[in-house]
């Protein structure tokens, strides 16, 4: 018998106890830095020929780790012990398969603090958010042990006399799973352990950016008991090794979180059903978000100001929830406005390994130059309220930036920038402001900050995304609370952390026998 879930709780740092934990773990990982990190295909540690160093983004010069790349034929191999594994894997009993989850769980809360320093140094998350993306990964670990136990028996079907129907999940086969840079941990290990826990063997091909706190994790999964094969780590790039995965005719599903533009690919190319394939692929793609903040004309002002700016700067912007425009009653636009900026002048710029950093630098180059191109878009749209400017000198850093006045079609209300880039635009009444909620391809993360409950109870029926927050900010969902993912662009509609996310690794089989 298992306990109830309940989320992990994130860590007080108004504690002195708690700042003291954590700065010692960061003194630690410190003292880890430039290691290097095989592949692991089969359980066997694999030093390839070509390697990467993965970098601190606020600190371009320092090393975090060394990490072996995959090329095709590795990535073969990798298939190869993954499709043996699975021929003891499918048939392992789910309690047992769950049991390394739990005991991965308690691995990583033990660490907890360590772990979380990985992040502050390999994604340049300050202490809040890394600590967040911790936790996260222990929710996804102890939430879908719990649910594979409760599916472990199938569902219950009815049965004629004389005959005995029986109806249960069984797993798919292997999968490749490419996470994202911006929840290295959480959304990797939640992706991970949802394919392994129902059966699955998996192919793990991490973001290029994050490959070392990957790595990190597939050690905790080993010691807590994952036999060799089940999971590969095969660190590589998208050309090298994306596409060849994608369309291996054994893959059986790929679980993919990142760009719009990269999820569509990776859809259409696993659509084609190549030599030799006797399945059609699943794909689970959580993507982008051009996410919105309304404020009414008689919402919480204060509120609707902390709201904006936590869902836009919080991890610099870089979350697919980020609330990325707000979009606000002309009667409060001015008001707002003001707060807004003033709110965002004071949040503390710089190294995330300083206790009250809010906000760090973006990932990498590319992020940079192409967060610095949407800020001269914004120049040319809008009006710069506060920001605007970038020093990738030491580390790829941008300050939080606001445009005022941008109008509901312009670029900077459509695509996503995931940096730290607030468009804002005013709204004459709620109707408009419902007509522009609902005008981007995506549908991820919305929020209304209202007392009128009326609105309300419209924004519930016609605000189309997939999560909608009433009274607080865009992001932060929590595993089993507030379960996941968006409609439209945004992906294929799944919901990470919900009663129904195991199965879409799984299959449903009907067994009858007559007597
Ligand atoms: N689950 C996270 C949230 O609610 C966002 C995940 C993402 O950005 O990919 O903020």
């Amino acid at each position: 018998m298992v306990t109830a879930y309940t989320h992990e709780p994130f860590t007080d740092f108004t504690k002195e106890e708690n700042k003291k934990a954590f700065q010692k773990a960061l003194t630690y990982v410190n003292t880890k830095l430039g290691q290097e990190y095989p592949l692991v295909i089969n359980g066997e540690k694999i030093v390839s020929n070509v390697e990467e160093k993965s970098i601190n983004p606020a600190k371009k010069a320092e090393i975090i780790g060394i990490v072996s790349m995959a090329d095709k034929q590795l990535a073969e191999q990798a298939m190869q012990a993954a499709l043996q594994a699975f021929e003891t894997w499918k048939t392992t009993d789910a309690a047992y398969r769950a049991n390394i989850l739990f005991r991965s769980a308690a691995i990583i809360r033990r660490r907890k603090h360590e772990f979380s320093s990985w992040l502050v140094k390999e994604a340049g998350k300050p202490w809040k958010e890394a600590d967040a993306d911790t936790a996260e990964a222990i929710d996804f670990l102890e939430y879908y042990a719990r649910q594979m136990l409760e599916l472990k028996n199938g569902a219950p079907v009815n049965s004629r006399p004389g005959e005995q129907n029986v109806f249960n999940y069984i797993p798919l086969g292997v999968g490749v799973v490419i996470s994202p840079f911006n929840f290295p941990l959480a959304i990797m290990a939640g992706t991970v352990v949802a394919a392994l826990v129902t059966g699955n063997t998996v192919l793990l091909k991490p973001a290029e950016t994050a490959p070392v706190i990957a790595a990190k994790f597939v050690e905790v999964m080993e010691e807590a008991g994952l036999p060799a094969g089940v999971l590969n780590y095969i660190p590589g790039s998208g050309a090298e090794i994306g596409d060849y995965l994608v369309e291996h005719p054994k893959t059986r599903f790929v679980s993919f979180t990142g760009s719009r533009a990269v999820g569509c690919r990776i859809y259409e190319r696993a659509a084609k059903v190549q030599e030799g394939q006797i399945w059609l692929k699943r794909v689970i793609a959580e993507m982008g978000g051009k996410d919105t903040i309304l404020v009414d004309c008689d919402a919480d002002l204060d509120l609707a100001t902390s709201s904006i700016v936590y869902s836009a700067f919080g991890f610099t912007g870089q979350k697919c929830s980020a609330g990325s425009r707000a979009v606000i009653h002309q009667d409060v636009y001015d008001e707002v406005l003001k707060k807004v900026v003033e709110l965002t002048e004071t949040l503390i710029i710089g190294s995330p390994e300083q206790a009250d950093t809010y906000m760090g630098p973006v990932i990498d180059e590319k992020a940079y130059k192409k967060i610095m191109d949407y800020i001269e878009i914004g120049k040319e749209e809008g009006r710069l309220m506060t920001g605007g400017t970038g020093n990738a000198e030491k580390g790829y850093f941008i300050e939080p930036t606001i445009f005022a006045d941008v109008k509901e079609t312009d670029r900077l209300m459509q695509e996503e920038i995931f940096g730290p880039v607030v468009a804002i635009c005013k709204a004459e009444d709620f109707d408009h402001m419902m007509t522009i909620a609902n005008n981007t391809d995506y549908g991820l993360t919305g929020s209304l900050l209202s007392n009128n409950r009326d609105h309300i109870a419209r924004a519930r029926k016609e605000f189309h995304v997939g999560n909608l927050y009433f009274n607080r900010g865009c992001t932060g969902a929590i595993v089993g609370y507030q379960p996941f993912g968006g409609f439209n662009m945004s992906g294929t509609d799944s919901k990470a952390g919900s009663p129904d996310y195991l199965l879409l690794h799984m299959q449903g089989q009907t067994i009858t026998e007559a007597f």
